[in-house]
């Protein structure tokens, strides 16, 4: 009886069989088809909102009495609420992720001409490792609003050509290579190509001219409306199945929509939920969830407390009663750098969520760092519902850290914990999961929807 004293740890794989590798796999196609939908945040929210519509869900109006809503905020984020059989007094069960992903945006006045190019001025989004950006193809998505206010969207056609942002070549790189990585790749630098033809016979600017004169005729766009645009280059391509055996998925954009797109289709497919579930796909995590479609704004305790009214019930005594997964990816054991981490407590692809009862810096700085009893909850709600599971660790001690959008959730008395997806090469243009992760995590949140 010695060995039961002794944790066993066991992949997915070992603990549910070959069955559950054809189960992943069913789940992985929708999985692929919305990270192709959705490469910004607001193609995530307009997918999102398709779906939830195709599931019954409608727009929520203030005194609704519909039990399937969806309610977004400026086109970057949404939350959906789905109707418990319960009072909203017996609290929410609610999964938060978010749907923004770093990219590359554009400044305000962006478009110049140098050395028989024109050029687009960039600003990065998120913490990214320059180098992977470069000489790899990205397109350009988002919005643009024209001088009249009418609004177009952008987004490339299959045939469309890639854009570019350049890098030394290797012959020439003596200079660069002596530099510290931080260093070596400026991001006033990061400039993307868009041209090198000629347009008119002015002396100056043709190159830019010709690039404008193609974006005028596609989009109706004059250079003045890059003012009111949010535009950002992401990397092309849609996502792939990654390893000989197809046991991984690679592709852009998966912190955190892996957890998003899981959270989503968790709330559709709960059955006949007690509690009344909540998922939240928020923008503005990747810069500290700031702005008015962050997790820090106001826009979701409106909405919850509109809701409220109806049951004539006050927000405070239903947070108090509620509990929260904040569904954020984690960081995966790289055998090829393996250094960076506690090999004891790291999290590893194919165990199934990892589960951080805190995250931040340098002696959990910033970390919500969820309590003894909130963990003993969401222990004995994932091991009840047969979920493969595991907790992680961002990193060794003092080696760097992170954050999620756990502490706004905790700052509102919500009790909450991190848990989520297992991923290697984060925020570079290509992520790698683990389609037995992203399908246990889906798990996951489902066993919160359910809760009886
Ligand atoms: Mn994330
Ligand atoms: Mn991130």
């Amino acid at each position: 009886m010695s060995s039961s004293l002794l944790r066993t740890p066991k992949s997915v794989f070992d603990r549910l069989g070959k069955e559950s590798v054809t189960e992943a796999e069913r789940y992985s196609v929708g999985y692929k088809a919305y990270l192709d939908a959705g490469k910004t945040e607001r193609e995530c929210v307009t997918e999102a909102v398709r779906q939830a519509v195709t599931h019954g869900y409608t727009e929520f109006q203030k005194g609704s009495n519909s039990k399937k809503l969806y309610v977004t905020q400026h086109g970057k984020s949404v939350m959906l609420i789905r109707r418990g059989k319960k009072p909203l007094a017996a609290g929410l069960r609610m999964v938060a992720a978010h749907i923004d992903s770093p990219r590359i945006d554009l400044k305000a006045y962006p478009l110049y001409e140098q050395e028989g190019f024109a050029l687009l001025k960039t600003h990065y989004y998120g913490g990214i490792k320059k180098y992977h950006w470069m000489a790899t193809p990205l397109e350009l998505r988002g919005v643009v609003y024209l001088a009249d206010g009418k609004k177009v969207e952008i987004t490339p056609e299959p045939d469309d050509p890639i854009l570019f942002i350049s890098d030394i070549l290797p012959h020439l790189g003596a200079e660069q290579g002596k530099k510290v990585l931080s260093e070596a790749f400026p991001g006033e630098d990061l400039n993307i190509t868009v041209g090198s033809l000629p347009e008119g016979d002015e002396k100056e600017n043709r190159i830019k001219l010709t690039v404008m004169t193609i974006l005028n005729q596609r989009y109706g766009m004059i250079e003045d409306d890059f003012q009111s645009a949010e535009l950002s280059l992401v990397p092309v391509g849609n996502a792939w199945d990654a390893g000989l055996d197809r046991s991984m998925i690679g592709g852009y954009g998966q912190d955190d929509r892996s957890c998003g797109y899981a959270a989503l289709l968790a709330l559709f497919d709960a059955d006949e939920p007690e509690y009344t579930g909540v998922c939240i796909l928020a923008d503005k995590e990747e810069i500290g969830s700031e702005g008015i479609t962050g997790m820090q704004s106001a826009f979701y305790d409106q909405v919850l407390e509109d809701l409220c009214e109806t049951e004539g019930v006050t927000l405070r005594d239903v947070y108090r009663s509620s509990f929260c997964l904040s569904g954020d990816v984690c960081n995966g054991l790289d055998p090829n750098f393996e250094s960076v981490s506690d090999k004891k407590n790291n999290a590893k692809l194919g165990f199934g969520p990892g589960v951080f009862k805190y995250t931040g810096t340098r002696g959990k700085a910033g970390a919500s760092d969820a309590s003894a009893e909130t963990m003993s909850r969401l222990r004995r709600l994932l091991d009840n519902a047969g979920v493969c599971w595991q907790m992680g660790e961002l990193g060794k001690v003092d080696q760097g850290g992170g954050g999620t959008v756990a502490k706004y959730l905790a700052a509102r008395n919500i009790e909450v914990v991190d848990i989520g997806v297992p991923v290697l090469n984060m925020h570079a243009p290509m992520e790698i999961t683990a389609k037995l992760d992203c399908w246990q995590t889906y798990k996951a949140f489902l066993a919160l929807y359910n809760e009886r």
